[in-house]
């Protein structure tokens, strides 16, 4: 007996998919697999797993107790979308669940769960047969996202076995039924592989009633800037078009705070009685100003990239952190334009209710675009890719599209990675245009020509698996038994070499034996939500007591470098002198107000206390960048885990909070699978000492031992000396290029070392390295 309240039910009623009940029921009992394709906003998400629950599957009485499972590429469609269903079938949090790296709602009670896909792959190493599970459905299958097409391989095996054993007589174990879906029709990389599923999978089609969107190209592509060409659009539909949500697609957050900041100046929404949007709004106002005058904008550093490089894999597919990763300092520039008359307050059009949506924002602020606007005004989301599939916003009749992606690439032979904003594809292009067409007739506003679209749009975008590294995968297959990774199902598998090479990092680390199977050790490394090189990091981490600091910092290396970045200190910057002269210049012509003047003492301010914290926590040890996150982990335990803290020392509350539950997990599973070992999180760590010190960057140059880099002038015997890194040459095993330590490094005003081990090589004007420390000689 389910119960649903009365506008819960009209709204479901009104779904699609609901009219195809029947069908996708008798599908699934009938068959093993079954593939579901319907457009975005039928109801997929939210409904399919209902509909398995009212036919009694998660029932404890019934001929399938176990679980539900819903897997989803990104955390936040995992939370939002278990919080909807939990509501729109009336039960609780513990028994419509999620769970996602860093949290958990799941409990005994738990019927029904959503989790990211790494989630499940993690679980899966453990219990190969998903024995708690009735039913999984893969979600957002046309994403091909690395750790789904791992996932759809691994189930296909679960799938036979658990079918094998249900047969044996007395058997408890039941048949698994898998669903798959997918936001379009292109299935047959599923469907047709038939290593993957030798029997084709029935394909279900929801007819969703998406009503026709015109299409409208620009005459020209602008360069660069599309960010002003955005807003531009935005205010000639509001002010000349017939109401109806707007949704903008851009690229990441920056630009999208950029934006959401331009439009709500020139269209302000202000409520006279108490809103709390107003105060939401004033507050994010202040913070993006903050941002934009100071220049100190929040952003995930290199660090960050290399979760998604390398720990892909284990924990959540993080598909988010690319909105928020700045390919380059230059679109700094946008914020000049806050200045010019397009900022001048148009009050005929009627106010404007924006909200900025990425992965990186609450789970809270997410929620707030399923919302009707306030009354008068008009809804406009400016949204990165999430928009375009994971999330369906109501009632958005008006798409601006600016074609763009952000998007990792990676260079199997040299490790070298980068963000690269490129157009996205055809099919993408296709989905967003969709986004209009869901509840009447819509708009699409495409900011690139139709000749841009037919000659320089890909038709699909690039499955996952062949743009990135993928050792922690390898890693948690072996974990799985599955030894000839050559011969997984993959949907479609990525090439020989790059499987080898995974292998080979594998075997170097020590997790795999020369046979290419899994070690003891190997084991232990695959029990961690890390990537593989910092797994091995905290096993040879038992030394001199050095493992608390150990956790730390592989905690902190996983999440992402919680430092905000400050601009200035990047490559294409001179130095700070030139800067301010220009400064002087441009505000000598502006006349300058009372105000600037505040403002610019404000900023050096800041800037001055930005740098001091930086001295701060270098002061550990000057020659490693790794340390210095140590330091900032420790003091921020220390002094209570405060928003204050993390105010005055420019880090990321989010990423604090997550190192800090990461901390917690990592010394639990320690404790469990490393007999006699006693850690515990002490958050009145004192720093290491000297010795310590000096262990713990032995540690981490055997966590990097492939990725050492050495001086050119040692390999030429040249005898030249340099005051500070800059220019100055490295060379590295895997690129002929020659490689730099970045600017943001502790080590960059130094005499340049011979030797150091990086954490990540970046490629933007040159190839950068990233989280740098000098190797120890032992
Ligand atoms: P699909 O998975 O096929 O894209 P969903 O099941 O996600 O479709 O969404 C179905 C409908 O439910 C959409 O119209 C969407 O707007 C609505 N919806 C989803 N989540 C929420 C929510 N948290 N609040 C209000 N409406 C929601
Ligand atoms: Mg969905």
């Amino acid at each position: 007996p389910v119960k649903r309240n009365k506008k819960t039910q009209e709204a479901r009623m009104k779904l699609p998919i609901c009219g195809e009940e029947q069908a996708i029921m008798e599908a699934i009992s009938n068959n093993p697999v079954v593939i579901i394709c319907g457009e975005t906003g039928s109801g997929k998400t939210t409904q399919v797993p209902q509909f398995l629950y009212e036919a009694g599957y998660g029932n404890k009485d019934s001929d399938n107790p176990g679980i539900i499972g819903i897997t989803q590429p990104r955390r936040v469609a995992a939370v939002s979308m278990s919080k909807r269903v939990a509501q729109e079938l009336s039960l609780s949090e513990q028994e419509v669940s999620y769970q996602i790296r860093y949290d958990a709602t799941t409990s005994p009670k738990t019927i029904i769960k959503f989790m990211t896909d790494g989630v499940l792959l993690r679980e899966l190493a453990n219990d190969f047969l998903l024995s708690k599970y009735s039913s999984i459905i893969i979600d957002e299958a046309h994403e091909r996202s690395l750790n789904t097409d791992i996932l759809i391989g691994v189930v296909s095996r679960v799938l036979k076995l658990r079918a094998e054993l249900s047969e044996e007589e007395k058997s408890k174990i039941k048949p698994l039924k898998i669903i798959i879906m997918s936001a379009t029709l292109r299935v047959s990389d599923f469907t047709q592989n038939k290593n993957l599923f030798v029997m084709a999978p029935p394909v279900i089609n929801v007819n969703a009633r998406q009503f026709p969107v015109s299409i409208h190209f620009n005459k020209r592509t602008p360069d660069i800037d599309h960010i002003s060409e955005t807003f531009k659009k935005v205010c000639k539909i509001h002010t000349r078009l017939p109401h109806g949500g707007i949704l903008v697609f851009l690229t990441g957050q920056n630009e999208i705070s950029i934006l959401c900041r331009k439009l709500r100046r020139k269209f302000p929404y202000i409520k006279q009685n108490q809103d709390t949007y107003m105060s939401r709004q004033l507050l994010e106002e202040k913070e993006i100003i903050n941002e934009a005058v100071e220049k100190v904008r929040e952003c995930l550093t290199a660090k960050q990239a290399d979760i998604e490089t390398e720990d892909l894999d284990i924990g959540d597919k993080e598909v988010e952190e690319a909105e928020s990763f700045d390919t380059d300092s230059e679109d700094s520039e946008d914020i000049k334009d806050f200045d010019n008359d397009e900022m001048i307050v148009d009050q005929h059009a009627g106010p404007l209710y924006v909200l900025p949506l990425y992965s990186l924002l609450s789970t809270h602020a997410q929620l707030r675009v399923f919302e009707p606007p306030p009354e008068g005004t008009r809804l406009c989301v400016v949204a990165t890719n999430v928009a375009e599939t994971s999330l369906t916003i109501p009632g958005v009749k008006y798409v601006v599209d600016c074609g763009k992606v952000k998007e990792r690439q990676y260079d199997v032979t040299t490790g070298v990675q980068s963000y690269v904003v490129g157009w996205t594809s055809k099919a993408s292009a296709d989905q967003r245009a969709g986004r209009a067409g869901r509840t009447g007739p819509g708009h699409c506003y495409r900011l690139y020509s139709s000749a841009v679209f037919n000659d320089q749009f890909q038709q699909f975008t690039v499955p996952e698996i062949h743009r990135m590294p993928i050792e922690g995968v390898v890693l948690q297959m072996k974990s799985m038994n599955i030894d000839t990774v050559l011969n997984f199902p993959f949907p479609t598998p990525p090439d020989h070499d790059k499987l080898r090479k995974a292998e080979n990092l594998l075997q170097y680390l020590g997790a795999l034996n020369e046979n290419g199977r899994i070690t003891e050790l190997g084991r232990t490394m695959a029990t961690f939500p890390i990537a593989p090189r910092f797994s091995k990091m905290l096993i040879i981490g038992q030394q001199h007591g050095c493992l608390p600091y150990i956790i730390a910092i592989v905690s902190a290396l996983t999440v992402g470098d919680p430092f905000i970045k400050d601009f200035h200190l990047d490559n294409n910057r001179n130095s700070d002198e030139e800067e301010e002269n220009e400064d002087d210049r441009s505000n000598e012509l502006s006349g300058i107000h009372k105000e600037n003047i505040l403002q610019k003492e404000r900023r050096k301010l800041i800037r001055k206390n930005f740098y001091d914290v930086q001295k701060k926590h270098s002061g550990l040890d000057p020659t490693s960048d790794i340390l210095k996150l140590l330091s900032v982990v420790g003091a921020y335990e220390y002094e209570g885990g405060t928003d204050k803290f993390c105010e005055s020392n420019f880090v990321r509350p989010k990423a604090m909070q997550e190192i800090h539950k990461l901390r917690g997990q990592i010394t639990n599973i320690v404790q469990m699978n490393c007999p006699g070992v006693d850690v515990c999180v002490d958050p009145k760590m004192k720093p290491p000492s000297t010795i310590q010190i000096k262990a713990l960057k032995q540690i981490i140059t055997a966590g990097f031992i492939d990725q050492v880099a050495i001086r050119k002038g040692v390999i030429e015997k040249s005898s030249k000396t340099f005051s500070s890194t800059r220019n100055v040459e490295y060379c590295t095993m895997w690129t002929e290029d020659d490689v730099f330590i970045h600017p943001t490094s502790i080590l960059y005003h130094n005499k340049p070392p011979n030797f150091v081990v990086y954490q990540e090589l970046h490629k933007t004007s040159k190839v950068w390295m990233k989280g740098v420390t000098v190797v120890e000689s032992s």
